[in-house]
């Protein structure tokens, strides 16, 4: 079932996410309307990386991660339960992100490259991934929502926020957006 993107400035972004003590059928269901959900909301030039249970009303720690971020014709998803970063890089790395649940901005963060992650797969074995680039910023930003944290928290100024056009191209935001988004920053 596709379901509606809970998108700022609703405090439900803030919640913190519960662990989930079982998986269960309930949970499959719930990653599975995930999944729907951000294909649904695949459009122009913009497709969804990943997906937290918080961006669709439900605090629990629960994500769905596309498997190819490159081809958004893939529809393939990876889904993490109670995942946890166990060890971040001291590198940094700073590139644009983006937030289903923040339509049509996109901001420059900087985070560790590489991380170690333990969680649990939908039938609740343990898994262990070592991530580097793209897929551990993303992993790191959905661990985020988790904790009520937005990527706009971690934007060092308000001239590191982008609009994007129908083609990706990337454009500073009106100063009256970057008003708005400021309210929203914590
Ligand atoms: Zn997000």
């Amino acid at each position: 079932m596709i379901r509606k993107i809970v998108t700022i400035p609703n405090k439900i972004l803030r919640m913190k996410s519960k662990r989930i003590g079982f998986v269960d059928d309930s949970i499959r269901d719930l990653a599975n309307d995930m999944i729907q959900t951000t294909l649904d909301w695949d459009h122009d030039s913009e497709f969804g990386a990943a997906l937290a249970a918080i961006q669709i009303g439900e605090p629990l720690k629960l994500t769905v991660v596309r498997n190819d971020f490159d081809d958004a014709k893939s529809k393939e998803f990876t889904t993490l339960v109670n995942p946890e970063i166990v060890k971040s890089s001291n590198e940094n790395v700073s590139d644009v992100e983006g937030c289903l649940s923040v339509p049509g901005v996109y901001g420059r963060v900087s985070r560790p490259l590489k991380i170690k992650v333990k969680a649990q797969d939908i039938n609740g074995d343990p898994i262990r991934l070592t991530l580097e680039g793209f897929p551990a910023r993303v992993l790191q930003h959905e661990i985020d929502h988790m904790n009520g944290i937005i990527f706009l928290d971690h934007v060092k100024d308000s001239s590191q926020l982008f609009n994007i056009d129908k083609n990706g191209t990337l454009m500073p935001v009106s100063q009256s957006k970057k008003d708005d988004l400021k309210k929203i920053k914590q």
